[in-house]
């Protein structure tokens, strides 16, 4: 214990004039000096990853794409697309360090992706910003209300950038924002109402000032802001907005609009070239609109592209080829228990015919395997003796016809 004589050896205040006085070794600090200390350090840490930041390597699009070929299955022509703006948003960040040409201002590519759900578009996000080291954030669009009603401000979405940066402002001012669901916000009917559209066209207007560029006021601590708060303020201009939805129905608009653009031609030549089983790739920012996003978000998203449906062979693809396949990381936890797992052809595809049926797509395959194979991970930690595992077709329906299994099929 300090006796009342003991001073503080950084300010030399009195125990009595502190809070709270803590004993070294041959030293005394108190809470004030303790409270400076950090700030010190805190601003030395940020200080040294702002100096670092510039150091910011330009990948070129191929390099991107074989990167994102590692971790994400198919997808290729929205593999090529992401690649190509993120080099162009990058490459428009280190000419304004380089002070290149000032009069040529190279826009920013948003970015919005059209698809099914759990079909890889967050995975395309998250695995882009993980190749370039920078922050990364996912917001869900449908938790966002326009200021003043119930609801998140869409500054909610810089907070957690500046979280997961460390609040290395510096570092989230280059990161990239996944907008999960930016079809929820739709406008709900082309009819201006009395009511307002606050979760809707309200949230679109507030997201353009974010998604243009500009200094926003960000509460640190997230929640509501208020006049007292203190604010950080970040800068957009250089975070890469990522949007995506599953646009369900888009293709009935994608569809008129084609057809509406065939009219007038003398033969039948075009009409017969489009691929009417997947309309999806013709997605354009004209259908975005007719599906009530505004047409100012939509401006500001100049780079559209979508993602396929996952068929049979893709599902298998993703449980095994993957650098983290699911079967690769079972595989690796039985190894650690001295059990070589395999999974018989027919297993895999079992599964695959499961996630199909039960509607839940590449995001259930996990859960699946989860609940088939929770009985051996119980019970072969605890055998001896048992060296291999071999997974077959016939195991799974076993183990699919108990409770735990069936009970992941959707209603
Ligand atoms: P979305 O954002 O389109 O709704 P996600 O990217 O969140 O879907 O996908 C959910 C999960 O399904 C991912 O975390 C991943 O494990 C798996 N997955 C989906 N699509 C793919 C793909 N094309 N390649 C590899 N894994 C995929």
């Amino acid at each position: 214990m300090a006796k009342s004589t003991e001073r503080c050896s950084f300010c030399g205040r009195e125990k009595r004039e502190t809070l709270m006085l803590i004993a070294g070794l041959n030293a005394h600090i108190c809470d004030a000096c303790v409270l400076q200390a950090k700030t010190i350090v805190d601003e030395e840490l940020s200080t040294r990853s702002q100096r670092q930041s510039p150091d910011f390597k330009l990948h070129k699009p191929a390099e991107i794409k074989q990167f994102l070929d590692q971790y994400v299955i198919g997808q290729e022509e929205a593999k090529k697309v992401l690649s190509v703006a993120v080099y162009n948003h990058y490459k428009r960040i280190s000419g304004q360090n380089a002070n290149h040409d000032k009069e040529i201002e190279i826009e920013k590519s948003n970015i919005i992706m059209v698809g099914e759900t759990g079909t890889g578009k967050t995975l395309l996000a998250r695995t882009i910003a993980r190749f370039l080291h920078v922050p990364f954030c996912i917001a869900d669009a449908t938790v966002l209300t326009e200021a003043g009603y119930v609801g998140e401000d869409v500054e909610s979405i810089l907070v957690r950038l500046l979280q997961v940066a460390d609040y290395n402002v510096a570092a989230a001012e280059r990161g990239i924002v996944f907008i999960d669901e930016i079809d929820k916000i739709a406008r709900k009917s082309d009819n201006p109402s009395i009511t307002r559209d606050v979760s809707g066209e309200g949230v679109q207007q507030a997201l353009l000032k974010l998604l243009e560029g500009a200094i926003v006021n960000v509460p640190p601590q997230g929640g509501r802001k208020h006049p007292e708060q203190r604010m950080i303020q970040v800068n957009t201009q250089n975070i890469l907005f990522m949007a995506g939805g599953a646009f369900d129905g888009i293709e009935k608009k994608i569809g008129s609009r084609l057809q509406a653009n065939m009219i007038g031609y003398s033969k039948d030549k075009k009409r017969d070239a489009i691929d009417r089983d997947n309309l999806m790739q013709y997605v354009a920012p004209p259908d975005l609109k007719s599906y009530g996003l505004i047409p100012e978000l939509v401006g500001r998203f100049p780079v559209v592209t979508f993602v396929n449906r996952l068929d049979k062979d893709a599902l298998i693809r993703i449980l095994t080829e993957p650098r983290n396949a699911l079967i690769k990381q079972y595989t690796k936890l039985f190894e650690m228990d001295g059990v070589k797992l395999t999974f018989e052809p027919e297993a895999l595809e079992f599964m695959v015919e499961k996630a199909i049926e039960f509607r839940l797509g590449a995001r259930g395959l996990r859960s699946i395997l989860e609940a088939v194979m929770t009985d051996s991970m119980f019970d072969l930690p605890s055998k001896t003796g048992v060296k291999t595992l071999q997974v077959s077709r016939a195991f799974m329906e076993d183990q699919f016809r108990k409770e735990r299994a069936s009970k992941l099929k959707v209603a």
